[in-house]
């Protein structure tokens, strides 16, 4: 297992997403350095898995769509809320300057370190409530989130796009969850809806 799995899956996804820069970042990742030893098999399907603490590392073509969605520059400062395995943080990190990402589960913070000193990847971790973003770092070119809000996005998110800054979430609204993109123009907030999705809830 290693890179030709990673390539492989990164021509898989080519159907449905088109920016290549965010396929070549999928083609250089080691995915199954972030999946539990269990699942190290299925790594490189195109599917979610179950890591610790009962949760899961995303579907490689919703992380792909959302990174895509994002635009990212490479001098972009990002806050990654919901670091998980890490993986989404680590393709972050290929794709930006500066990535933050805040877990509320310190013992998959741990892991996610871990994983990402091993594949590399310079993300820098927090442990906390990312619905209060991470106000150190403020303000951020992109924020990933990668819990569905219930309704609302957080609102402490919002104030730490910088302008210009773009965030994609998953929100659940009567009963169905689809993809957010909001992005900061002056005083506007532009919102688009996107895919329709399934994550696992945002804790508050
Ligand atoms: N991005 C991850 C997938 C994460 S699943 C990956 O690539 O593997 C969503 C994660 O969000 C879970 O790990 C969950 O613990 C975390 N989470 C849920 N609510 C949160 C909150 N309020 N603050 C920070 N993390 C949260």
């Amino acid at each position: 297992m290693g890179p030709a799995e990673a390539a492989a899956l990164a021509v898989r996804l080519r159907s449905a997403v088109g920016d290549e820069r965010v396929l070549g970042a999928i083609a250089a990742m080691p995915r199954e350095r972030f999946v539990p030893l269990s699942e190290r098999p299925r790594a490189y399907e195109n599917v979610a898995l179950p890591i610790a603490c009962g949760q899961t590392i995303s579907q490689p073509l919703v992380v792909a769509r959302m990174l895509e969605t994002l635009q990212l520059q490479p001098d972009d400062r990002v806050l990654d809320i919901g670091t998980g395995s890490g993986y989404h943080a680590a393709l972050l990190a290929r794709l930006a300057a500066e990535v933050y990402s805040v877990e509320l589960h310190a013992a998959l913070s741990d892991r996610a370190a871990r994983a990402l000193a091993a594949a590399g990847a310079h993300v820098t971790l927090a442990v906390g409530d990312g619905c209060r973003g991470l106000p150190a770092h403020a303000p951020y070119d992109a924020i990933n989130v990668a819990a569905a809000a219930r309704r609302r996005i957080p609102p402490a998110l919002i104030e730490q796009l910088a302008p210009g800054g773009r965030l994609v979430a998953p929100v659940e609204e009567r009963g169905e969850q689809r993809l957010a993109l909001l992005r900061k123009r002056g005083d506007e907030l532009l919102v688009t809806r996107l895919d329709r999705v399934r994550f696992v809830p945002l804790r508050s």
